[in-house]
């Protein structure tokens, strides 16, 4: 199974895919084709308020993990959250932030130190290796590749690769958006599945040389999961992808994945759905989606 000649060509402009980039031409190909095909300035200004929340939120976590890297006995949870406090001070001032996103930062922080005292306590007394934002890419031909290298094909940096010495990884994504009434943990993560398998490709195809290299451990599985912050829960799928899944059925989704989403974003159609609320290029489609108080136009 190979990649299409679509996927060929859009993926290999100097200009690789991303998870991101690929669910863009998933909800709308016309945004992907004015977005990342003809490089049209987005007219219409989104709110960043949530998005912003979740970045400062996302680098506590990110830095929590960092402080207590090197320790050999597991922190106190008033240890942890003495360090949450301070990275949140740092962070916040750092950012343009209005006192209702302070507050709900504030809000977070106690779920922010319930994760990080899970995470360390699993990394500490394991003795596993950590990778944060980890950088993987690869080529066309399933090659690992460096990020920055302009001939990769598919790239992205995943949050939270987690290596244990038995040759088990966990692969964590964060996730700081909000959870709804009637959604489970089974709702979130199917939510989140296509993501979650390309994470595992990248971490199979890209990273595992790396780790063999650097830590002398063969990956022997790789599971998934995603770090709610709003629930404070780290909800993991069911079993470990094993290393013949990884290197069949998921790979051939892979190809399978990218090469339907490369037909769409060349298509470039037009579709209209909940998203078009959030979305940059409404004006240029022409959508009435969303328009109002939160969404302003761009001066040009
Ligand atoms: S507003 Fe909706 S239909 Fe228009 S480009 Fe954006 S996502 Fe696509």
């Amino acid at each position: 199974m190979t990649f299409n000649d679509t996927a060929l060509m859009l993926g290999n402009q100097g200009r690789p895919f991303s998870f991101s980039k690929l669910d863009v031409a998933k909800t709308c190909g016309f945004k992907y084709t004015k977005k990342y095909i003809e490089r049209v300035k987005p007219t219409d200004l989104v709110d960043g308020s949530a998005a912003l929340v979740g970045t400062i939120v996302h680098s506590i976590l990110e830095d929590g993990v960092k402080v207590f890297l090197g320790s050999t006995t597991v922190p106190t949870p008033a240890e942890v959250l003495g360090v949450v406090d301070r990275l949140s001070s740092y962070h916040i001032g750092r950012s343009p932030v209005t006192s209702l996103e302070k507050e709900k930062v504030a809000l977070l922080l106690g779920n922010v130190a319930i994760l990080l005292n899970r995470f360390l306590k699993a990394i500490i007394e394991h003795k596993a290796k950590v990778y944060l934002e980890a950088p993987a890419a690869i080529d066309q031909y399933l090659n690992p590749m460096s990020f920055d290298d302009p001939k990769s094909f598919f790239r992205g940096k995943i949050d939270m690769v987690v290596v244990y010495p038995n040759g088990a990884v966990e692969v964590i994504d964060h996730k700081t958006s909000r959870v709804f009434d009637g959604q489970t943990s089974a709702s979130l993560l199917q939510k989140y599945q296509d993501q979650l398998r390309a994470y595992e490709i990248l971490v199979y195809h890209g990273l595992r040389k790396k780790i063999l290299h650097e830590h002398g451990i063969e990956i022997k599985a790789v599971r998934t999961g995603l770090a709610y912050v709003v629930i404070a829960d780290l909800i993991k799928t069911p079993k470990p992808t094993t290393l013949d899944v990884l290197s069949k059925e998921t790979t051939e989704w892979f190809v399978d994945w990218v090469n339907k989403l490369s037909d769409r974003a060349q298509e470039g159609s037009v579709n209209r759905a909940s998203h078009c609320k959030w979305c940059e290029y409404k004006t240029a489609c022409g959508s009435r989606v969303g328009k109002g108080r939160k969404i302003k136009a761009v001066a040009l």
